[in-house]
């Protein structure tokens, strides 16, 4: 089985946006990553963001706010963000706090600098299969893996399971776009195992350590591991069983050191797309 390296994707990708960015001389575009509260998640994707901003070149802020503030306080603070000229993209780590409507926070921020494509209009564009909105950054980053290796996608069955806002139904649509034939799974799907063996490719986004294993995988299928756990041991590993696919798949993505490192790569591109220089 053939390892689907992240890193290597994120390369070819920090290649493009330095060609961009050489293109363009003067101040590079800024990131603004907005967070309400210490949650774990949030800090650990908050500093992967951060240092892949400053590894690609570009000027990454942080916008931290009390996980009590009132939802008429942080709107306020939002606003200022959203309309600062100097701040090209925006990243909400979510979810907010109970108290704050982050629908209201998804209908407030500026398309144009949404880079993890929250808002409705971007929402739109991805099922209208507009190129020009921002789909969330890790849909858009499974489709980066695939073409980095140039796996053939058209035609292809493509089983996604997991159909969240920010994974598996705009990756279904991105997908659809690059005309594959797609099945998307949940928790009340049928058959998950059948579903998943009809696949040639195979995406987990469902958040479940290890749910799947050589049992769901078609001999030959190539596999992406969305999936970010805690194992029993505490131990980070994908909604994928690795081990035991070594001998079945054809190819497929680790976790860590998979999908996750491409998730900000895509956002530093879409930085520099909001930023008109690409
Ligand atoms: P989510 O909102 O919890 O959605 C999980 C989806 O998986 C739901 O649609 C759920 O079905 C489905 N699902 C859960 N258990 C299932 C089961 N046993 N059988 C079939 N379907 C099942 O999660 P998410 O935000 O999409 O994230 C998914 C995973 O990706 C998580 O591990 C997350 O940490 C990871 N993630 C990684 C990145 C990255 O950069 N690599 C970024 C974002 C998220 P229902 O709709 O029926 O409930």
């Amino acid at each position: 089985m053939q390892i689907l390296k992240g890193a290597d994707v994120s390369a070819k990708i920090k290649s493009q946006v330095q060609q961009a960015l050489a293109a363009h001389p003067g101040q590079p575009p800024k990131l603004a990553v907005v967070r309400v509260g210490e949650r774990p998640d949030d800090l650990a994707y908050e500093r992967g963001a951060m240092k892949k901003m400053e590894a690609f070149g570009l000027r990454v802020q942080s916008f931290a706010y009390p996980a009590d503030i009132s939802d008429g306080d942080f709107k306020e603070a939002f606003r200022a963000v959203n309309e600062d000229p100097d701040v090209s993209g925006i990243l909400v780590l979510l979810p907010l706090p109970k108290q704050i409507r982050q629908a209201d926070i998804a209908a407030m921020i500026d398309p144009d600098k949404d880079l993890d494509g929250i808002s409705p209009v971007n929402m739109a564009k991805v099922f209208a299969g507009d190129a020009a909105g921002f789909a969330p950054c890790t849909a858009e980053a499974v489709v980066e893996v695939l073409k980095a290796y140039e796996i053939p996608i058209a035609g292809k069955r493509t089983t996604i399971v997991g159909r969240s806002l920010v994974v598996g139904k705009p990756l279904s649509m991105l997908m659809l776009k690059e005309n594959a034939t797609v099945t998307v799974c949940h928790t009340k799907t049928a058959d998950l195992k059948d579903a998943c063996r009809q696949a040639e490719i195979l995406v987990a986004a469902a958040g479940r350590a290890r749910m799947l294993n050589a049992e769901h995988v078609k001999e030959g299928a190539v596999v992406i591991d969305v999936g970010i756990n805690a194992d029993a041991d505490g131990k980070l590993c994908g909604d994928v069983d690795f081990e035991s696919i070594r001998e079945k798949a054809a190819m497929a993505t680790p976790v860590p050191g998979g999908v996750g490192a491409v998730t900000t790569a895509v956002l530093a591109k879409h930085l520099v797309r909001a930023a008109g220089l690409m």
